[in-house]
């Protein structure tokens, strides 16, 4: 998602609610991408090429930053880049969702076609970890409305 200094605005409001709740599986390839610029690793090998990014103190990101930002949104994972869109997979098919936080009312129709055309590139694997989360996290997102898209 393109940053836009709305986004900045409302999720420093937000206090990083997503960044917070969870934090999504990296790949490899972005895993290294996020080292050679310079960041710390707090990655945790979980398998099958898939990494973890872990929680710090306060069971936030530790990418998340004092101001609610993110320290490596230049190299920050697809699944980051693209929230609040999240894709799943029914009946072996790619679908997404649109999740209503307060940054959705600032996202054009292009940044929502754009998110989900990329969304179609991230590897099954990543998209079936990203829901494998605990129920009670699950219900913290439904304060927020979504829709199918
Ligand atoms: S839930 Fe939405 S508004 Fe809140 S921090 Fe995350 S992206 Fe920003
Ligand atoms: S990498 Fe950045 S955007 Fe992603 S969960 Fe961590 S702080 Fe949030």
């Amino acid at each position: 998602m393109p940053l836009s200094t709305e986004f900045l605005k409302r999720c420093k409001e937000c206090k990083g609610f997503c960044c917070t709740l969870v934090i999504p599986p990296v790949t490899e390839q972005e895993k290294e991408k996020i080292l050679k610029a310079g960041f710390e690793d707090h990655f945790k090998y979980i398998g099958n090429g898939i990494y973890k990014i872990t929680k710090d103190k306060n069971k936030s990101c530790p990418y998340l930053q004092k101001d609610w930002t993110c320290e490596i949104q230049s190299v920050k994972p697809d699944l980051c880049k693209l929230w609040p869109i999240i894709p799943y997979i029914k009946n072996n098919k790619r679908g997404f969702i649109v999740i209503k936080c307060p940054i959705y009312s600032y996202l054009s129709k292009e940044d929502i076609i754009q998110a989900k055309k990329e969304a179609e590139a991230i590897s099954d694997i990543v998209v079936e970890l990203i829901w494998d989360i605990p129920e009670k996290i699950k219900n913290k997102y439904k304060q927020f409305e979504y829709e199918k898209i």
